[in-house]
């Protein structure tokens, strides 16, 4: 098996990366970054969508595992103090897995060009000083046109991020669905939106238009997209899949709890 580790620069993250990176050297593991069959993320979340994007391309051999140098996080099963008993789960590895919905955003731009990008957690457009102004069609049927600050689609791993602090629902992870949350939408007399969190079904699309200005942006994840007059968003549950060595089961609810409520002792 080939291990890459990828670590945030944090003092914490960078001693926890040295320690793992001895102990699976002296368990005999093969380390690089180069075509890895498991990654492991030393850092918390944030790192873990980092390396997401940096192996993208291999979703299909890659097996993601998290290691959080502080709290519990949602992508991340391990402490940076349990680093003994991660290499004992590696070394009795068996191809364990679970494998969580992605999203799956096509972009069509004003100069005719295309993009096509995969997100873990969400996708955003948004424009900041003035009013976004865009149609917002499902299943190519218009179903509204939406004025405010932006709109957001996560994934379900992605429910507890961005998408939460818009308002959204917290999604069960098996669950195959897109959301769409809005960001501080205009209702009044003149302008409606449907001004709640919007679920769609895994075989549905949501396809964004907003004007075609040069000051409306997009991110994807962690990424802000250079600006450029976008025709056309259209947002998906992703054909591919993101996979984690899963060596112990951890309830999604637990996760929540500890993350946002904290009141177990
Ligand atoms: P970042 O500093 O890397 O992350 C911001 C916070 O979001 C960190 O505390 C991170 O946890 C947490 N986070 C990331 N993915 C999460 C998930 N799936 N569930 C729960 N918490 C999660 O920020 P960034 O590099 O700009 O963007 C990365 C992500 O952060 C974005 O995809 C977005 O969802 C989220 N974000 C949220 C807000 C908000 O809620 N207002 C604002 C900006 C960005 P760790 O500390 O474990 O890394």
């Amino acid at each position: 098996m080939k291990i890459a580790i990828i670590s945030n620069s944090g003092a914490k993250s960078q001693a926890a990366s040295t320690a793992l990176r001895q102990q699976l050297t002296a368990a005999g593991f093969d380390l690089g970054t180069k075509q890895p069959d498991v990654v492991i993320t030393v850092g918390g979340d944030g790192t873990l969508l980092s390396a997401f994007h940096r192996y993208a391309d291999s979703l299909a051999t890659v097996r993601f595992i998290g290691v959080h140098t502080g709290h519990l996080g949602f992508y991340t099963d391990w402490r940076d103090y349990e680093i003994g008993d991660l290499v004992t789960a590696l070394q009795h590895d068996a191809g364990q897995s679970v494998s969580y919905p992605l999203l799956d955003v096509r972009a069509e731009f004003a100069d005719h060009t295309s993009a096509h990008y995969l997100a873990l957690n969400e996708a955003t457009l948004r424009r900041y000083g003035s009013t976004m102004r865009c149609d917002v069609d499902i299943r190519d049927n218009f179903f509204e046109n939406f004025r405010g600050d932006g709109l957001c689609v996560s994934t379900p791993t992605g429910s507890t991020a961005y998408s939460k602090s818009n308002g959204g629902a917290v999604i069960h992870p098996r669950l195959d669905a897109l959301q769409v949350t809005e960001i501080a939408s205009i209702n009044n007399r003149v302008f409606r939106t449907l001004a709640a969190p919007m679920l769609l079904a895994p075989d549905e699309w949501v396809t964004l238009k907003p004007e075609p200005r040069e000051d409306y942006l997009m991110t994807v994840d962690q990424f802000t997209l250079d600006p450029q007059p976008i025709v056309s968003l259209t947002l998906k549950v992703a054909q591919e899949r993101v996979h984690f060595a899963q060596y112990r089961h951890m309830h999604f609810w637990d996760r929540v709890e500890d993350a946002f409520i904290g009141a177990k002792q």
